[in-house]
């Protein structure tokens, strides 16, 4: 063990952002949940998370986003994810998280679920629990379905509450061209506009294609983009859709400036444009700022929630 190692006061983590290249979602059952399975590549847009000791559990929020809407009490998800490992320890103090927020609030791309990934791999490491990964997989369930994928990174299928995770393989980097709004939507909401189209006249546009997760993950493990923009599936998108009207004229003017493929990400409204290679997602990126978008260029699969620094 390092000097360092064995005095640091603060650690710094880093966790991704999502984008779910497929997702099939099944009718609600009557726990109000629905069956999902969804490929997950992690991308290129980070939250940072830096924890210290304290006496009890406090965050501080700051971003290169708005985080007006993010709560800095015990309903943050990552104060959760800290007095988990607290917990989970036996450790007779608490934990102050400095969280620097990237991924869009409420943009459908597990933000709050990466904070509490990085809190998770952090805090075990400030407090040198060594809880291994099993032990914190079962933490970052219990946390949200989400929050397992954040920690494990790179490309996954997700069954189950989108929790139950097998690695999946890709044989390249695929780059995207994100455009993020400022206006979130809401997750649940999304859910039931999904369940009132489904019950509805609409009922063929939402769901599932279970052969469209197997061309998804034959175009990961090939690394080839094309293949993947004709594959990629969202069935959450028609109720995004009908929440947010807006987005379908940006899905259709990304396409036309380039894109292989555009989808909403998760619940939405980050839309997730797929390009030929990096190149072409940046030149993508900037013409979709030129006509007044809020874009990105990312890149996947990347790392999930790892120690960036110790210091102290
Ligand atoms: P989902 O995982 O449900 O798709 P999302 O990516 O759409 O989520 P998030 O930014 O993760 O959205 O958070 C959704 C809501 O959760 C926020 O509006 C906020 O009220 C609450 N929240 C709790 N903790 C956090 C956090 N650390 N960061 C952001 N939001 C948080």
């Amino acid at each position: 063990m390092s000097l360092a190692r064995a005095f640091a006061d603060r650690v710094h983590a880093r966790a991704p952002g999502k984008i779910n290249v497929s997702l099939d979602v099944g009718p609600r059952k009557d726990d109000g949940y629905h069956d999902l399975v969804s490929v997950f590549l992690a991308v290129s847009l980070y939250e940072d998370v830096v924890v210290s000791h304290s006496d009890g559990f406090s965050a501080r929020i700051t971003g290169d986003i708005d985080v007006a809407g993010v709560p800095v009490d015990e309903t943050n998800l990552a104060v959760r994810a800290a007095r988990l490992v607290v917990e989970e320890a036996g450790w007779n103090g608490g934990v102050h998280l400095d969280i620097h927020k990237r991924v869009p609030v409420a943009g459908g791309m597990g933000g709050g679920s990466a904070d509490a990934a990085a809190a998770l791999v952090a805090v075990d490491d400030l407090l040198h629990a060594g809880l291994g990964a099993p032990r914190l997989h079962r933490l970052a369930a219990r946390l949200g379905a989400d929050v397992p994928f954040a920690l494990h990174g790179g490309a996954a299928v997700g069954v189950g509450r989108g929790d139950e995770l097998t690695p999946a393989l890709t044989g390249g980097r695929f780059d995207w061209a994100l455009v993020s709004h400022p206006q979130g939507l809401s997750t649940p909401a999304v859910y039931r506009e999904f369940d009132r189209l489904r019950e509805g006249d609409d009922a063929a546009a939402c769901g599932s294609t279970a052969a469209g997760d197997t061309a998804v993950l034959q175009a990961l493990r090939a690394g080839d983009p094309r293949a993947l923009a004709a594959a990629v599936f969202n069935g959450l998108q028609p109720a995004a859709l009908s929440l947010r009207p807006d987005l379908g004229a940006v899905l259709v003017d990304g396409v036309e400036r380039g894109a292989l493929a555009g989808i909403v990400s998760g619940s939405g409204p980050t839309l997730a444009f797929l390009a030929g290679g990096e190149s072409d997602a940046r030149a993508l990126a900037a013409s979709l700022v030129t006509a007044g978008h809020d874009a990105r260029h990312v890149h996947g699969p990347v790392h999930g929630a790892h120690i960036v620094s110790r210091a102290g």
